[in-house]
């Protein structure tokens, strides 16, 4: 352990640097141009080509040339056997451990507002974290979060969720008491002359805005630039605290997450799924002042036994290093963006009306005419036909999000075939409906 903090503070100096790093490269990327993947090198011809890797700049090159590929199974099966290594030295203390201190690291130097991070199970369990802190915070008890955006299902978030919540048609839950949600408002999403509204006529009682910054849980609606601009003038006019759930949006959409792509930084964030490399974790981080009220530094109890465990950080330390890669959020946006319009393409084609969009790792698209701000516009697309499409889409091997109020993701795995063949899918099932 001692060797390898060593080896992390020798490294401290290029971390601070790392994300004019990740910019030039990606922009370098951008300049050699968008290469067509050649698809499927074998592996005999990698290997051959790391014997060169040691001359000056080679190394880049083939990473690049292997992300323009898609899948890299190689990498991947590195990020399982340092958790099977990691197994082997225990799985649990109770106890803070040193890989969490990497973790927390690598996020505080990726997110623009994290200055301190705290490690939790799950998304739900973040936003229950933050949700206190903000309120322990700010002193107030009120939050408002957006229709249609889901943070998990602690009982103070089921006011017009999304996710399952909207999918299933539930308006909020049994078993959630009403004192549970009645500090809760609700505002649509993109409108920020609500927000003014509630802010106005909850004078001082507000102690956060939460929102998806891109929602994912009604279907993927992008914000109007307008909105997140003006909900972080709201917020610091009235001393509210801006929180992104950055759950689905964080590592997927840039490295640093939506508040890097948009420029907008909050002053608290939530973080799961990728940081866990596809085990449970969840974080909540944000500015020092705020973040020190958590106990054991501030009286803001919150704990948890398994939360920062070894072998979930590993997952989480190896899935960043990878995405780390240069030109990883390039080739997302390249096969993403060409899913969507193939999608929408093949709706045309067929006669069905449809709209949607991306972001990097992330897309959706509606049964509807456009555009969809919001979960209302959301609500337009036509769910039946998107059941059948879904069920069509299985019969031809492609598993989409199964929802209409979920958005899609696409991965490093994926490569241009995957694509594709998922258009291709899409238009024969397309024809059938
Ligand atoms: N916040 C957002 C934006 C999510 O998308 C989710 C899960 O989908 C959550 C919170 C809850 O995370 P988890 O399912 O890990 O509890």
């Amino acid at each position: 352990e001692e060797e390898e903090q060593e080896k992390d503070e020798d490294e401290e100096h290029d971390d601070k640097n790392q994300k004019k790093k990740r910019q030039e490269k990606g922009a370098r990327w951008h300049e050699q141009g968008r290469r067509g993947g050649g698809g499927g090198r074998r592996r005999e011809e990698r290997e051959k080509d790391e014997d060169v890797e040691e001359e000056e700049g080679q190394e880049d090159e083939d990473v690049e040339e292997e992300l323009e590929e898609g899948g890299d199974v190689e990498e991947d099966e590195d990020v399982n056997e340092s958790l099977i290594e990691t197994l082997k030295k225990g799985t649990s203390f109770g106890a803070p451990c040193y890989l969490e201190n990497v973790l927390a690291k690598a996020v505080i130097d990726a997110v623009p507002s994290i200055e301190m991070v705290r490690f939790v199970n799950s998304g739900t369990e973040a936003c229950m974290g933050m949700l206190r802190l903000a309120r322990a915070f700010t002193k107030r008890e009120k939050i408002i979060k957006f229709e249609g955006c889901y943070h998990g299902h602690a009982d103070s978030f089921l006011v017009k969720a999304g996710s399952g919540v909207a999918t299933l048609g539930l308006p909020d839950s049994p078993g959630v008491l009403k004192e549970s949600t009645a500090a809760t408002l609700t505002a649509p999403y993109n409108d920020l002359a609500a927000v003014e509204a509630l802010v106005e006529n909850n004078k001082d009682q507000v102690a956060a805005i939460i929102l998806e910054p891109v929602v994912g849980n009604a279907g993927f609606i992008p914000p109007k630039m307008e909105f997140l601009r003006g909900l972080r003038e709201v917020a610091t006019k009235n001393s509210i605290l801006l929180v992104f759930d950055e759950v689905m949006t964080g590592f997927r959409i840039a490295y640093g997450g939506a508040q890097e792509y948009f420029g907008v930084t909050p002053d608290l964030t939530t973080l799961g799924k990728i940081i866990g490399g596809g085990l449970p974790v969840g974080a909540y981080g944000g500015r020092r002042e705020i973040m020190e009220m958590v106990a054991p530094a501030g009286p803001m109890y919150q704990a948890g036994t398994l939360s920062g465990n070894p072998v979930a950080m590993m997952a989480g330390i190896k899935t960043l290093e990878r995405l780390r890669k240069p030109g990883t959020y390039e080739y997302l946006d390249k096969i993403t963006s060409r899913l969507v319009e193939g999608l929408l393409s093949a709706a045309r084609e067929t006669g069905h009306a449809a709209c949607g969009g991306s972001i990097r790792g992330m897309f959706g698209f509606f049964f509807c005419e456009g555009p969809v701000h919001n979960f209302e516009d959301a609500k337009k697309s036509d769910t039946e036909k998107f059941a059948r499409f879904h069920r069509g889409m299985l019969e031809q091997g492609v598993y989409l999000a199964p929802s209409q109020y979920e958005a899609g993701f696409t991965g490093l795995c994926h490569t241009d075939e995957d694509i594709d063949f998922t258009i291709n899918a899409a238009k024969v099932v397309m024809a059938s409906l």
